[in-house]
């Protein structure tokens, strides 16, 4: 099945929001530059298998990640993130992935474990900023797993066929 909704329109947060969201993915993508990882775009962290780290995000985030439906990418693992390119395992919606999108390296991606708990904490500093910016608006935080809210809404259990 092939993706073909918008979240509903009733979850759109405000604009001012999404402004600040970007803001504050921008900056924190310019401090991880500076912790020198390297992700090498394996896809593996976007599968999901049982019992593997849940992803996180608050709705503004999921919102905002869904504004464009995933493209009909070839069949893939039923778990696996709607967004990852099973083929080229790239992340088909890069610049609206979330916060534990960005801050999560494996430890090819980042060696360093000092350098990968301070993404923990940009990550965690970014949150927080987060949370003020939606209680400002007063909108709802909603921190739930993004994979399967995004196969919610999208229709389909994982497998695009
Ligand atoms: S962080 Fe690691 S596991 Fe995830 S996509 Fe990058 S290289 Fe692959
Ligand atoms: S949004 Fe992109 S980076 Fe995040 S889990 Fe999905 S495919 Fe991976």
């Amino acid at each position: 099945m092939v993706a073909t909704s918008n979240p509903p329109a009733s979850e759109e947060p405000a604009r001012d929001a999404v402004e600040a969201l970007r803001e504050i993915y921008a900056e924190l993508d310019a401090a991880l530059v500076a912790l020198g990882g390297e992700c090498r775009a394996c896809g593996r962290c976007c599968t999901f298998p049982p019992g593997s780290p849940v992803l996180y995000a608050t709705l503004v985030e999921r919102w905002y990640l869904a504004r464009t439906p995933p493209p009909p990418f070839p069949p893939r693992a039923a778990e696996a993130c709607p967004y990852m390119d099973p083929e080229a395992r790239t992340c088909g919606a890069r610049e609206r992935r979330t916060l534990g999108c960005r801050t999560h390296f494996c430890d090819v991606a980042m060696p360093s474990r000092s350098a990968r708990e301070a993404a923990h904490k940009l990550n965690e500093r970014a949150l927080e900023r987060l949370r003020d910016v939606v209680k400002d608006c007063g909108a709802a935080w909603d921190y739930a797993p993004v994979v399967p809210w995004l196969h919610e809404l999208f229709g389909h259990g994982g497998s695009v066929d």
